[in-house]
């Protein structure tokens, strides 16, 4: 028998909520959260769970299999104390302002209490709300296993990042359209339980403001406040009034999150994780990587790629713009803190300790990627140089830097890094220019003060070997959709360590082979699956 789980679910009991509570697709007003129970699938089956998540939860690998847990994450029925709802946010897409959006196949399960750590649950794919709009609120196998597997391989990075429980195949097909062409098929469904401090997103704040309930709106922030950033907001010598915060309350949070969302883009630029779908709906509070769909993950270096089809044109979310696009997502949400404030001075000083906090931590992680023991005038300079060349040459970047790291400082070959190319027609064409840039960070390595083993270990610790190329997971997604389910265990088991070159583990450690340059799934990605 499994020990009963605590919940204490403050969102829904300190948050007004709707009260209408029919299940039927509308817009809502004046309230967070509608009530909404999952809808019951055929026949839920644990396809795999995160053993970090549920020890973080309580449970054991015997409660990860106790057929009511199971029931229950593959959204039939609830166990006791929990609480199920769908909340209320709006966001900016692509640019523009798209209204209410809100949890449209998201459903809390409650917040879980455990060793004083509070954690919100979600089942995504759990069924239709009242945000769905026109979508069937269930998720596909591909895109839950593609999550699953993400959010923990970020966890493990040393990335912020919301996590996964569980994943669930649901017995039941769900209709696809993958690439909008007007030919939909059946693919299995499934259902991941995602897990995070707090799943609350710009999106939250920007809905009130846009819709003038400022009292909602200040209630909401307090509340953020006092439940989300109650480690930090005691630090800042400021008092919270958790129904109306101060303006310098409001500013000083606001400076919190730019920073919180300016060190989470850093990393992702330092292991080329592309999100694919920077929609101010998909930024966490808390500076977390959430709402993973089409992402992907940069091979050949280039700035300008972008998993996401939706994307293909504008390159809105490609890899080099994400910075760009995380600071003008910051922007909108001052721009709803506005609504309630006299002046956006110290709003305009929060965007301001974005860009010193993405410096700082963008150069700190170049430094760590190149074995650097600090930034130097140049340093940019040099860096930008070899980049140039990666993306010219077609240079895998994980294999660029775990190769580098090999580089004998008193005599550089290019010959270290020759597995990282993906032509023969790149290494001929700029080998001698690559060549000439080994050489010129050697002498600027011998100034280091770090000794060769110091530089290796600094290298080590900021350069993955395994990354959840799109390929790979593509391939444990064909093995799953065949009842195979052993290479998504291995990866899982794998990314727990991607900084460790692990025995037998070769193969995944790889550049991406050819047949998967220009496959669906592998380079290309579609948006809401
Ligand atoms: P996304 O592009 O996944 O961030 O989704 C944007 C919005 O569409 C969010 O409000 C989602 O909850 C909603 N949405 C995405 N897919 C579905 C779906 N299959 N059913 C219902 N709502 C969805
Ligand atoms: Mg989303």
């Amino acid at each position: 028998m499994m020990k009963p789980l605590v919940f204490d679910n403050r969102f829904i009991r300190e948050l007004p909520g709707d009260r209408i509570t029919d299940n039927y697709t509308r817009q809502v007003s004046d309230c967070l959260w509608s009530a909404v129970q999952p809808t019951p699938v055929k026949q839920p089956s644990l396809l795999a769970y995160s053993a970090e998540v549920a020890s973080l939860l309580g449970l054991s690998d015997e409660d990860m299999h106790d057929p009511d847990l199971v029931q229950t994450l593959g959204g039939n029925g609830a166990l006791p104390g929990m609480f199920t709802y769908a909340t209320r946010y709006g966001g900016h897409q692509f640019g523009n302002w798209a209204g209410q959006l809100g949890d449209g196949r998201a459903i809390y399960l409650g917040e879980l209490v455990h060793q004083q750590r509070r954690f919100e649950l979600q089942l995504k794919g759990a069924g239709e709300t009242p945000y769905s709009r026109r979508a069937d609120g269930r998720a596909v196998l591909r895109s839950s296993l593609r999550e699953f597997l993400c959010s923990e391989a970020m966890h493990h990075l040393g990335i912020p990042t919301t996590r996964a429980l569980s994943l669930v195949t649901t017995g039941e097909p769900v209709v696809r359209d993958m690439f909008y062409d007007g030919n939909p098929e059946f693919e299995p469904g499934a259902i991941v339980c995602r897990v995070a401090p707090s799943f609350i997103r710009f999106g939250h704040f920007e809905l009130l403001a846009s819709r003038n309930e400022s009292a909602l709106l200040k209630r909401f922030i307090g509340f953020t406040i006092d439940r989300d950033f109650a480690e930090w907001w005691p630090g800042t010598g400021l008092l919270l009034d958790v129904d109306n915060p101060g303006q310098g309350m409001i500013e000083a949070w606001f400076t919190e999150i730019c920073a919180r969302t300016a060190i989470m883009v850093a990393h992702w630029m330092r292991v080329g994780f592309v999100h694919g779908v920077m929609n101010t709906d998909n930024m966490s509070i808390l500076g977390l990587t959430i709402d993973y769909g089409p992402y992907g993950w940069i091979d050949n270096f280039d700035p300008s790629w972008t998993p996401n089809t939706t994307d293909a044109q504008g390159r809105r979310y490609c890899y080099g713009r994400q910075p760009d696009i995380a600071r003008w997502n910051l922007e909108r949400l001052a721009e709803a803190f506005a609504t309630l404030l006299p002046e956006s001075n110290g709003l305009s000083q929060g965007l301001s300790h974005f860009d010193t906090v993405y410096f700082d931590a963008l150069t700190s992680a170049l430094a760590g990627k190149f074995g650097l023991d600090s930034w130097q005038a140049g340093d940019g300079e040099a860096i930008n140089d070899i980049f140039e060349l990666m993306q010219r040459a077609e240079v895998d970047q994980t294999l660029f830097f775990t190769h580098l790291r090999q580089l004998d400082i008193s005599n550089p070959q290019l010959s270290v890094l020759q597995q990282a190319f993906y032509t023969e027609q790149g290494l001929q064409q700029f080998g001698d220019d690559i060549q000439a840039w080994l050489q010129r960070y050697s002498l600027r390595v011998q100034q280091s003060t770090l000794s060769a083993e110091q530089r290796q270990q600094r290298m080590s610790a900021s350069n993955p070997v395994y990354v959840l190329r799109n390929y790979l997971a593509q391939e444990a997604i064909d093995l799953a959709a065949q009842g195979d389910n052993s290479r998504l265990l291995t990866l899982l088991q794998v990314l727990r360590q991607p900084y460790t070159e692990q025995a037998g583990m070769q193969q995944f450690a790889q550049k991406r082979p050819d047949w998967a340059r220009n496959k669906a799934g592998c380079s290309m990605l579609s948006c809401s699956s």
